[in-house]
């Protein structure tokens, strides 16, 4: 039986960062469940499809394959046999990404494909309902939280000297719209499930944080 850790919060609270270095020293894999949705936008936007238009985009499933591929422990994301990783980083990806997400079509798309991992691999898997959708039965869930700004300072900081970097009071108003897209949604909106420990990381360091969650794994294994 494969070990499942479900990392779950909104934008920016660092879940990325912390499960990717916490999975690294535990040895498992990390999956980041954002970078599907995120390449399911991408195509969107790079082909002209409407990701306003939930037909348009449903449109589209049949004729793309997402697939994560871990190279040296590191998840790389392809699309039709193509590596996207570094494309679906951009603020207007994340934005999309948020909308298509909304759409019940994609989530069942991608629903299968994040099963699969996790039944052949010890993971700790992020995302926004990993813990409520995804792995209900996940051996520790982590729900991980920090305030708006705090999380956008960390973001902005990340996007720093990237060309086309937005202004801080941009990243805060989209993390904050991103918020309220996501908790809001009717399907699997970003929820605290009942039995996932929370975890605010707004005073903590990144080192702090990334103990804190490796000392919550060590615990239950
Ligand atoms: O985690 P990341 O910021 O890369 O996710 C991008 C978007 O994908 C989120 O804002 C959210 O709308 C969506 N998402 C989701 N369910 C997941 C992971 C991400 O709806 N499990």
């Amino acid at each position: 039986m494969s070990i499942n850790i479900a990392i779950d919060g909104p934008a920016g609270a660092g879940k990325s960062t912390i499960a990717r270095r916490a999975a690294a020293e535990l040895g498992f894999i990390y999956v980041d469940t954002g970078a599907l949705y995120r390449s399911v936008a991408y195509h969107c936007i790079s082909n002209g499809v409407d990701i306003n238009a939930p037909e348009q985009v449903e449109g589209i499933l049949s004729g793309i394959t997402p697939e994560l591929r871990f190279i040296d422990g590191v998840q790389h994301v392809f699309l039709n046999g193509e590596d996207v990783s570094d494309r679906i980083r951009t603020p207007e990806v994340s934005m999309g990404a948020s909308k298509v997400s909304a759409i019940p079509a994609v989530r069942a798309f991608l629903f299968d494909l994040q099963k699969k991992i996790s039944r052949e691999n010890n993971i700790i898997m992020d995302g926004r309902d990993i813990g409520t959708v995804v792995l209900p039965n996940a051996d520790l869930k982590i729900f991980l939280t920090a305030s708006p700004e705090a999380r956008a300072d960390r973001r902005y900081r990340e996007l720093m000297g990237k060309p086309d970097a937005p202004s801080y009071e941009q990243v805060l108003a989209d993390i904050i719209k991103r918020d309220r897209d996501d908790s809001t949604r009717e399907i699997a909106p970003l929820k605290q499930a009942e039995d996932a420990v929370l975890c605010d990381t707004t005073e903590l360091s990144l080192e702090e944080s990334v103990e804190k969650i490796i000392r919550m794994i060590k615990e239950i294994l």
